[in-house]
């Protein structure tokens, strides 16, 4: 046998080939702004308004004309009361307006004073107008909320490839949108390979065959598309013949944009979606410098883009969160592909680096640091568990005690 392997794909050279061959999927959607949480704009959401409207006070107190009080302790007339959802009259010199938060400012003012810096003089009397005394000067547009200062007419206020969050889901609604124009969902196939995977469910832990595990890769992969906006056809798992392979796989095809699968992709795998797959369409096995999860596949049977995930939990995990994605992200039109690292303080010891990039499981610790998980092997599902983020560290780098580290949080990788 020959000694030489063919080199290993650098991850963001994987990255770069997985993004290229996605389109964002075409003839979006309309849905209901209430259930636009997540989803991918296909839309600019241009706003027809100001918002607020007009200038409104942000205070229950008294409109002013701020030229009225150069001193503390003046004496205005109470000439009009302006709720929320009313409107006032113009202000003349000498006069206040009681005013509520929310409520527009009325021509002539250019203050609010709050109602806890001002005094009522005497008991309104019918027909007098009520007296207010201001114990404080206000300065110019104070408790003012200016027309335009949230969202200005004419601007985009998000756009197209933004995902929805429920602020945005605010704003949009703000701007009167109840409908909004979202990229459709992916559709997700997932199958499972490996004969010695058994379905929890299926036969009690007691009962377990030797050499027989349970399927947990299908439970979190799962979960991930779900996550990301998919919409997930779980097959289980192919019937161990190639016919059947073939037929299971041209017609997920037909239905779906995207074939999951984990497993079966180290070399020298007897399984036989590989080779179906390689039949009905096209397949590379790339060996990517990245630990966990070296092996991952890409093709297509016809226009369905087909990826296989590595079996090993923590290696699917990982590939999963860095590599498929940003993928799913990018079939959804969205601006935004790849969570964004932080810095962090390392609070342990990593003297013997692999020479790919790893991806390390960690938790952030009370003093502002990062801990790590004792045992990083790509079966343990626990490390991820316990984790609440990895560290991104380039092949080869030990780290130390105090060092700077790049980290990724679960929490921006897992939506
Ligand atoms: P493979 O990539 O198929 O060589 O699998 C590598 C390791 O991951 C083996 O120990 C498999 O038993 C395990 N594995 C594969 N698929 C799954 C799965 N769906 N759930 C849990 N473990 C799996
Ligand atoms: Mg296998």
């Amino acid at each position: 046998m020959s000694s030489s392997r063919p080199p290993l794909l650098a991850l963001d050279d994987a990255l770069q080939r997985l993004l290229a061959a996605a389109r964002t999927l075409a003839d979006p959607e309309s849905v209901s702004t209430f259930d636009a949480d997540g989803r991918v704009l296909a839309q600019d959401l241009v706003s027809e308004l100001h918002v607020p409207p007009q200038d409104n006070s942000s205070m229950d107190g008294y409109a002013v004309a701020s030229a009225d009080l150069s001193r503390t302790g003046t004496v205005l007339t109470v000439t009009q009361r302006i709720a929320a959802g009313t409107s006032g009259q113009p202000l003349h010199s000498g006069q206040a307006a009681r005013i509520f938060t929310g409520a527009p400012i009325p021509p002539g003012a250019d203050a609010v004073v709050m109602q806890e810096d001002c005094q009522t003089v005497g008991e309104p009397t019918d027909g007098a107008p009520a007296l207010v005394r201001i114990n404080a000067v206000p300065a110019p547009g104070q408790w003012i909320r200016r027309a335009g200062e949230d969202v200005t007419r004419s601007s985009v206020v998000l756009a197209r490839g933004a995902r929805l969050s429920p602020p945005s889901l605010g704003l949009a609604a703000g701007i009167g949108f109840d409908r909004l124009s979202v990229v459709r969902r992916p559709r997700v196939a997932l199958f499972s390979t490996g004969d010695e995977l058994v379905m929890p469910g299926a036969v009690a832990p007691a009962d377990m065959p030797p050499g027989a595990i349970y399927n947990s890769n299908r439970y979190f992969l799962r979960a991930m598309l779900l996550r990301l906006g998919c919409e997930v056809s779980d097959l289980g798992i192919v019937p161990d013949k190639r016919q059947a392979t073939l037929d299971a796989l041209r017609s997920a095809a037909s239905q779906h944009d995207l074939i999951l699968t984990s497993g079966g992709v180290s070399v020298g795998e007897e399984d036989h979606i590989r080779p179906a797959v390689m039949a009905l369409g096209a397949l590379d096995l790339w060996q990517i410098a990245m630990k966990p999860g070296k092996p991952f596949a890409y093709g297509h049977v016809g226009p369905c883009h087909f990826i296989g995930l590595p079996g090993n939990p923590v290696s699917s995990f990982v590939t999963f969160a860095v590599l498929v994605r940003p993928f799913l992200l990018r079939l959804q039109g969205a601006s935004e592909l790849a969570a964004t690292a932080s810095l962090a303080r390392a609070d342990f010891d990593w003297p013997r680096p692999d020479g790919r990039r790893e991806f390390l499981r960690v938790r952030r610790n009370g003093g502002g640091g990062l801990d790590l998980f004792a045992n990083q092997s790509s079966g343990v599902l626990t490390s991820a568990v316990w984790g609440d983020g990895l560290v991104d560290n380039p092949s080869g780098t030990a780290i130390g005690r105090g060092d700077q580290v790049r980290y990724l949080a679960f929490a921006d990788l897992l939506s």
